[in-house]
């Protein structure tokens, strides 16, 4: 995998958000207040952008610049938090010109540990968190055990969908959703179905390669 590989997931994030944003607008209209939709799209829309003016950088940098994007143009919790995990995640990979299913493991556990660091936010508080950490443990332990990074990352991308799911019956105990107490329960948490979409996301640029 290489700077292709970035390009081709942000722009893999861009068309899906698109598809879903009134979708995700419904789920942070129930238990939120209605933008996550809205956030993701500009957010994204922006960091395409920014990459297809600047696609010549390596892999790392690619990433650091989404995130320095989602930061300044998204104004929601999603903006800050998805914001930092590219950036930290672009970091691991410093500049070298391509990686391996080993490294985008350990980029995608420095993006876990930069929301989780930053939203203080563990898995059953009904966030992106309920997604990502499930998306990265599996891709993590599929790769130990032998598995082709194709398989293990659409493992890892159903892991983040069961992830998504799951967020249903649990009470918020973090952000917005947060407030609304025992009235949060029975609804998908909006950041953790557009974490899965980003995995998924994920899936399609890795495969769109081999
Ligand atoms: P806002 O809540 O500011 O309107 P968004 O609607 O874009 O921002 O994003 C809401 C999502 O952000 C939630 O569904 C949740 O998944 C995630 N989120 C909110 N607060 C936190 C937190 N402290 N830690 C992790 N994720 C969080
Ligand atoms: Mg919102």
């Amino acid at each position: 995998m290489n700077a292709a590989t970035i390009t081709s997931w942000m722009h893999e994030i861009e068309a899906v958000m698109r598809v879903e944003r009134d979708h995700l607008v419904q789920l942070d209209a129930a238990i939120g207040d209605g933008d996550h939709g809205t956030n993701m799209v500009r957010g994204f829309d922006a960091v395409v952008q920014a990459i297809d003016a600047d696609s010549s950088q390596p892999p790392g940098k690619l990433l650091i610049l989404s995130g320095r994007t989602l930061v300044s143009t998204v104004g929601g919790a999603s903006g800050p938090l998805w914001g930092s995990a590219l950036r930290s995640g672009g970091r691991v990979l410093g500049d070298q010109a391509s990686f391996d299913g080993r490294q985008l493991v350990e980029v995608l556990a420095a993006a876990l540990a930069s929301i989780k660091d930053l939203g203080t936010a563990a898995v059953g508080d009904k966030t992106m968190v309920d997604a990502l950490e499930p998306a990265v443990e599996t891709l993590r332990g599929r790769l130990d055990s032998g598995a082709p990074l194709d398989e293990a990352v659409d493992a890892a991308a159903v892991a983040a969908e069961d992830g998504m799911r799951s967020t249903i019956p649990l009470q918020a105990r973090k952000g917005r959703a947060s407030y609304l107490g025992e009235r949060s329960v029975g609804h998908q948490d909006p950041g953790a179905t557009s974490t899965a979409l980003i995995i998924r996301a994920l899936q399609r640029a890795v495969v769109g390669e081999s």
